[in-house]
């Protein structure tokens, strides 16, 4: 087999000349902390997504814990959510000393299938996670129905969404929150970085006090107040978790393009599509028709009852043809800590384990090249036919 000469990575930022230029902007302007571009991010991000607060925050984990704390959850309580995640989404649910509770996932696209939902519901459950995986939104009228029924809070992970659209409505303006990824992998990047939207104001001023040490006051407003000395008051013990303004810079003129990022992603992913669809040793994931998809991964799965290698084998190989795939995920149900803490059995959840074992992900990416993706598909076809059983 021919193999490429130089490596394709699983990821890569697409930074321009344009974002680079806002960053040093920002550097020589004085003010590099929390300020006004972190404010010009916040107000760019609520009018793409058309909700009435986004609080800029480090990171989506941010997000996630801030949103379960101003949702007055903690000890005594159960969160429902999928396994099928990063683990950021379930390690949020124990730091606030809360029981994560999973639903198994929906083999289609591999979000938490929603029929699972209600049997797990008792006196304790005060939340629901879903998770767009992929960029492929959750059945989120089923949530909300649920969470109506049971008042519940619906917290979304939208890590992967920052584009996707449920039934026509943007995703980030139906949840009581839902936060999203800026980390350096994800559809727009501020190397790290995060932000959570709302609709509630007094939700939207809890989060923004919690996340910067639980003061009533931030320091950009403290310093520019001009000649008036306002001391600032600590109304409960916050968190470090505000945004500054070189990572805001990043992200402001990413955000201006963002259309155009993923008509791009979205072409290569419907390309991936249209090359591999006809091998029968692999399975694609499915879109629901109401849907709009944030194409954030490619995401394959191996039918290993028609192979002689692993999933594990298969990324090897791959990579020794400079090819770099990733993986997700692996189930939590099956990473040691929750497996030793909750004694999950594999078969609790069998579509999330099956899934584990099979699924892999392919290079997407804005600058990845049509001929590199040719390459990846040329290779992946040949090295599944010479494993074929
Ligand atoms: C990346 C990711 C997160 C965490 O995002 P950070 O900004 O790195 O905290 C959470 N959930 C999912 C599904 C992710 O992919």
């Amino acid at each position: 087999m021919k193999k490429n000469n130089h490596y394709i990575p699983f990821c890569k930022p697409c930074l321009i000349q344009n974002d680079i230029d806002e960053v040093i902007d920002t550097l020589k302007s004085g003010w590099i902390g929390t300020g006004p571009k972190t404010k010009a991010f916040e107000v760019l991000f609520k009018n793409y997504i058309g909700c009435k607060y986004a609080i800029c925050l480090n990171s989506c984990t941010a997000g996630l814990h801030l949103a379960l704390i101003a949702s007055g959850i903690s000890s005594g309580n159960e969160v429902i959510t999928t396994p099928m995640t990063f683990a950021a989404t379930v390690n949020v649910i124990e730091h606030v000393g809360a029981k994560p509770v999973f639903v198994d996932i929906n083999p289609d696209n591999l979000t938490i299938d929603v029929r699972k939902i209600e049997k797990k519901i008792n006196k304790k459950t005060r939340a629901i996670i879903p998770v767009h995986f992929a960029g492929h939104p959750a059945r989120l009228d089923e949530i909300q129905y649920l969470a109506k029924k049971y008042n519940l809070a619906v917290i979304e992970d939208a890590a992967h969404a920052i584009e996707s659209k449920y039934r026509g409505r943007k995703i980030g303006n139906i949840s009581d929150f839902t936060a999203f990824s800026f980390y350096a992998t994800k559809n727009i990047t501020t190397a790290e970085g995060g932000i959570l939207t709302t609709n509630n104001k007094t939700l939207a001023e809890r989060i923004e006090i919690l996340s910067l040490h639980g003061m009533t006051k931030d320091a950009w407003k403290r310093y520019t107040h001009k000649g008036i000395v306002q001391n600032f008051e600590i109304i409960y013990p916050g968190f470090k978790y505000n945004m500054f303004d070189i990572q805001a810079s990043l992200g402001i003129n990413q955000l201006k393009r963002i259309g155009q990022l993923y008509n791009r992603r979205k072409h290569l992913y419907k390309r991936y599509e249209s090359q591999l669809k006809n091998l029968d040793c692999i399975q694609l994931l499915k879109e629901d028709r109401d849907i709009v998809h944030s194409y954030h991964l490619f995401v394959l799965l191996l039918n290993l009852d028609k192979l002689k290698i692993t999933r594990d084998h298969l990324r090897f190989v791959l990579d020794q043809h400079n090819i770099g795939t990733g993986v997700h995920y692996i189930s939590l149900h099956r990473q040691p800590y929750y497996l030793k803490k909750y004694k999950f059995k594999a078969q609790d959840f069998p579509i999330a384990n099956d899934v584990s074992a099979r699924t892999f992900s392919l290079p997407l990416y804005v600058n990845l090249k049509e001929e590199d993706q040719d390459y990846i598909t040329d290779t992946l076809r040949k090295i599944l036919k010479k494993y074929k059983r």
